[in-house]
């Protein structure tokens, strides 16, 4: 659940890195691992100090990380098919998720096999190969390219002082 008390951490060079608890950020700044980048949110009183509370917070060091990369879900498939059946090209919200090879036939639930499909293509489709069933992909699929901003786009509706480290486009 996305609240008030998460934390964006950036890298040194101002990369968001993750996101972090209220504690765990405090903890970083008073050990002076990290910088308050924005407050968003206010202050909070201690018997005897005033701590401002961060929003974003970035670490005085680098540090390297593997780049994220999406998971299979049909919310993020028809985003990689840009809500467009990937056999006869129709743009509709009734997206199915087509296994390219039938999962009964041995293909994989991976990016390379899954293609958003409408209705009807699916249904003509059936449990069959697109070559037994006279039909065409008019794209190879494959997995969408990793992003270092990819898990970090949910939280932007909530979290306007984020998006100046988060650049927006689903794209990336
Ligand atoms: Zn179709």
């Amino acid at each position: 659940m996305i609240t008030r008390a998460d934390v964006l951490l950036l890298n040194q060079n101002y990369e968001p890195l993750n996101v972090c608890r209220l504690r765990r950020a405090i903890v970083l700044l008073g050990k002076g691992k990290a910088e308050m980048v924005e407050n968003g949110m206010g202050y909070i009183h201690a018997v005897t100090q005033v701590f401002e509370i961060p929003s974003v917070i970035r670490l005085v060091y680098q540090v390297r990380r593997p780049i994220p990369t999406r998971r299979l879900t049909r919310r993020e498939l028809f985003l990689r098919d840009a809500h467009q059946c990937q056999y006869c090209g129709t743009k509709t919200r009734e997206l199915t998720l087509d296994h390219v090879i039938p999962r009964v036939r041995g293909g994989k639930h991976l990016w390379e096999n899954v293609v958003a499909a409408c209705t009807v293509c699916n249904h003509r489709k059936a449990g069959r190969t697109p070559k037994e069933a006279g039909m065409r992909l008019t794209r190879l699929p494959k997995p969408p390219p990793a992003s270092p901003y990819y898990p970090f786009l949910p939280y932007l509706e909530r979290r306007d002082e984020w998006r100046k480290f988060v650049p927006i486009s689903r794209k990336h």
